[in-house]
């Protein structure tokens, strides 16, 4: 079914408000696999209200949503011209003009203001929607196989009633779902990963993926139209077991999972300790803004050379065995500026067991130094510990 989304609100257009809204609904459309093509924006006028909502059915649309203009002022139009467009006259509800004479008194007005009871107008044979976080009630109207959805403007108030009354009516009508799956890579940008998968065929198949950038990752999304879940499941396996045998080594997991998940989970209850001897000395405390600081438990900044003179030791090996002999540490990094050019920054990480046998050695780069960036050094230092793994 072919759903357009229609946001009604001069203060739209103006840009005093940001449309929340149509982001919020497009979800909701995706989610039941609706197809949504086309939004429009539209002031609170009635002619052009009235355009907009035509040319949606002409250009395929079975249902209409719109949102705002829904209240008692003179410029809430969006009922009357939906009303009009499907040439249903407008009627008022009796029921529904006693909960909104209650709401307003309620609210404390004594005297009550005629304008107000517009919002008890419907046309026969209409769904009225009730609006449990505000005055002005919502309503489905249908004509044939035509559909126009009308939705307050507050998000509140449009949030609730599509929860509690819309969601079930697209349960009704939904014919497919689309269902997401996600695969996290690490080591491989967005354009490698686009050519690593460029072959899988995916004509005559209901899959779509897109890769992704993150911050320090890349991810790959397939998306599955299907009727049901175990349908989709069947695709995101066919389509997932290619993706896998093109980039399956730089997959670290799936979804919901992150690198720094991924580290805790192979180190955990270890201790860990850093040298870092950059000038900038913060790796240590942004490890500790984030959940490795419970593995990351002990520094020493400083230069290798002043370190191995404090501690008397000649060797690095030394260095690190003594440091974790005094501190119990399960292994140590020692974190290093490699080169660093105008936008261009090379760190390396070589990390130690507790003999100070050297485990592995690895570098990453970055555009801005690495202290500037917390998010994206705790992925690449995570990262490098799952590569090494
Ligand atoms: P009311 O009964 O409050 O008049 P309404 O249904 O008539 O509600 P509007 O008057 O169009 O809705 O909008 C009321 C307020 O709702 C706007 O000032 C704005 O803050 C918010 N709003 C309207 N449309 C959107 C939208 N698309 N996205 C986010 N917020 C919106
Ligand atoms: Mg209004």
């Amino acid at each position: 079914m072919e759903v357009e989304i229609i946001c009604v609100g001069t203060e739209l257009l103006l840009g005093e408000v940001l449309d929340t809204n149509s982001q919020y609904l497009a979800k909701i459309l995706a989610n039941y696999g609706f197809d949504h093509y086309y939004r429009s924006i539209v002031g609170d006028n009635e002619e052009r209200l009235y355009q907009v909502i035509d040319t949606a059915f002409v250009r395929g649309a079975k249902l209409v949503i719109l949102t705002g203009g829904l209240g008692p002022t003179q410029d809430d139009v969006t009922k009357e011209v939906a009303a009009r467009y499907f040439k249903f006259p407008l009627f008022e509800d009796r029921a529904e003009r006693t909960k909104i004479q209650m709401k307003y008194q309620s609210l404390g007005n004594e005297h009550m203001i005629e304008s107000v009871y517009k919002q008890a107008l419907f046309p026969n044979n209409c769904m009225i929607l009730p609006n449990d976080n505000g005055t002005a009630p919502g309503c489905l109207m249908t004509r044939g196989n035509q559909h126009i959805l009308v939705l307050p403007g507050p998000p509140h108030e449009l949030v609730h009633m599509v929860e509690m009354y819309v969601c079930p009516l697209f349960e009704q009508w939904q014919e497919t779902k689309i269902y997401s799956h996600v695969y996290h890579c690490f080591g491989l940008g967005e354009s490698n990963m686009e050519a690593a998968v460029a072959d899988i065929h995916l004509a005559n198949t209901p899959v779509t993926i897109a890769p992704y950038a993150n911050v320090g990752t890349s991810r790959i999304r397939m998306s599955v139209k299907a009727k049901t879940m175990q349908e989709a499941q069947h695709w995101i396996e066919f389509i997932g077991k290619q993706i896998y045998d093109r980039i399956g080594k730089y997959i670290f997991g799936e979804n919901d999972e992150t690198l720094i998940d991924k580290m805790m989970e192979n180190h955990k209850g270890k201790r860990y300790g850093l040298i870092d001897c950059t000038n900038e000395a913060q790796l240590f405390w942004q490890l500790q803004s984030s959940v490795l600081a419970q593995v990351f438990c002990e520094q020493l900044a400083g230069s290798l050379v002043s370190l191995s003179d404090q501690l008397q030791e000649r060797t690095l090996a030394g260095v690190v065995m003594k440091i974790s002999r005094h501190f119990d540490l399960d292994g140590v990094l020692v974190f290093e500026t490699e080169k660093s050019e105008y936008q261009h920054h090379v760190y390396s990480c070589r990390f130690y067991d507790s003999l100070g046998n050297e485990l592995w050695n690895q570098s990453f780069q970055s555009l801005t130094p690495y202290d500037q960036q917390c998010e994206r050094t705790i992925t690449m230092v995570s990262g490098l510990f799952w590569q090494a793994q």
